[in-house]
């Protein structure tokens, strides 16, 4: 097997991960090919984009991981635009969190890292909010990006300008591996013939479908709907994270609106009259105003989770394969952090203390899983 491999690395999965991880890895030269089911069932095109350690409440190494990738994201946006030509949409426009009972907002777990403001401050931020709300944490640092219209496109530019290869419609069946040593993958090609790619190298980057390549993996779907409105422009400054529902505007005045959470969905596709109720009541809940703006697109998705909702990053018990994946809500803010360790480990780069820490804290084995059982 091994005599019939490339020098290709293979990324398994053209989402918002394979595409980082091939946009990077590419950037040091390597020869790339990344095979893709269907682009458009990534979650990366149906993410809100909200770039968010702070206002998700992330706690422990999860809160260290999102605060690295958020100071990575500006290098990493600007050279994807600079090598795709397409302006991404990043805007650090702050994010706030309202509260009903001030209790609330002094024991969230990133308290400390936000703006406190009373009931006066919050309606100088939102005029239009709901009388229930009486306070809020203005979180300046963080942000969001325009991941659905323009950096899923810019990154796939940015990997055809850098060279890399793209299969898309193909879907990987199975891991080829011996004694442990990657060899390739089987493939079902866009003609629906099987064939196997030879290759001692492979991330698998399959995001909420990674467990059907890796048994072991313990990743599963949750579900997501989503809905947009058309505000009039520069109604809303910043992004409001509300409990269970939030408003992301978007520069020309598009409001991104999510987000249901669907465990029990599994991969049901499709938009439910239930899930969109509950969004549309998470708008009368937090803006009634937005109630009033046109509807303009429905969406679902399906986020990678994990038990303890972490991403697995990282080397796996097969030499040559690599982990990225279970990066759950929060795999827009962390792409930028993942492309980069796995660009380390792929490229042999000397690790500090802190990439080794992080390897090791995101490692899969954290999972006690059998080695032999992939
Ligand atoms: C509703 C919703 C809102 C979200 N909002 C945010 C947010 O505001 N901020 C944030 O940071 N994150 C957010 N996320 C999370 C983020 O979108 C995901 O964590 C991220 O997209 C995961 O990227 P991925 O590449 O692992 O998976 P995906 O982007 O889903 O890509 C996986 C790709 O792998 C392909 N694939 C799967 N199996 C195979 C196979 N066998 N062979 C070939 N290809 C295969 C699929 O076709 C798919 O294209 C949200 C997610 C959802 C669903």
């Amino acid at each position: 097997m091994a005599n019939q491999a490339s020098n290709k690395v293979l990324i398994l999965g053209g989402g918002l991960i394979g595409l980082s991880v091939a946009h990077e890895l590419a950037k040091s030269g390597m020869q790339i090919e990344i095979l893709s089911r269907r682009r458009s069932e990534a979650a990366g095109f149906v993410a809100a984009g909200m770039l968010a350690p702070h206002a998700e409440g992330l706690q422990e190494e999860m809160l260290n991981l999102g605060q690295l990738s958020l100071k990575q994201i500006p290098a990493w946006v600007d050279s994807i635009e600079k090598n795709s030509g397409i302006n991404c949409g990043l805007k650090i426009s702050g994010i706030i969190v309202p509260f009903i009972h001030d209790e609330e907002k002094d024991s969230y777990p990133t308290a400390k890292f936000g703006e406190h403001l009373n009931r006066k401050e919050l309606i100088k931020e939102i005029p239009d909010i709901a009388e229930q709300w009486t306070s809020g944490l203005l979180f300046q640092q963080d942000g969001q990006i325009d991941n659905r219209r323009s950096l899923m496109r810019a990154l796939e530019k940015s990997c055809v300008e850098l060279g890399v290869e793209f299969q898309e419609g193909v879907e990987v069946m199975e891991l080829l591996h011996k004694d442990q040593n990657l060899g390739g993958v089987k493939i079902k090609n866009t003609q629906g013939i099987i064939e196997n790619i030879f290759s001692e190298k492979a991330i698998l980057c399959s995001g909420a479908w990674s467990k059907q390549l890796m048994e072991s993996l313990p990743i599963f779907p949750v579900k997501g709907q989503m809905l947009s409105l058309q505000a009039p422009k520069n109604t809303l400054k910043r992004v409001i994270f509300g409990p269970g529902t939030y408003l992301v505007p978007r520069e020309d005045g598009l409001i991104i609106v999510g987000a249901t959470s669907e465990p029990e969905a599994c991969f049901r596709t499709g938009l439910t009259p239930f899930g969109q109720r509950q969004i549309e009541n998470g708008i009368n809940s937090i803006l009634p105003t937005a109630c009033g703006w046109p509807p303009m697109e429905r969406w679902w998705g399906f986020r990678p989770s994990t038990p303890d909702e972490k991403p697995i990053i990282g080397s796996s018990s097969i030499n040559g394969l690599w982990i990225a994946t279970g990066h759950y809500r929060n795999g827009v803010l962390l792409a930028a952090i993942t492309a980069d360790l796995i660009k380390k480990c792929l490229c042999n780069e000397k690790l500090n203390d802190e990439d080794k820490e992080l390897l090791n804290n995101f490692n899969y084995n954290r999972f006690n899983l059998p080695k032999d059982n992939i």
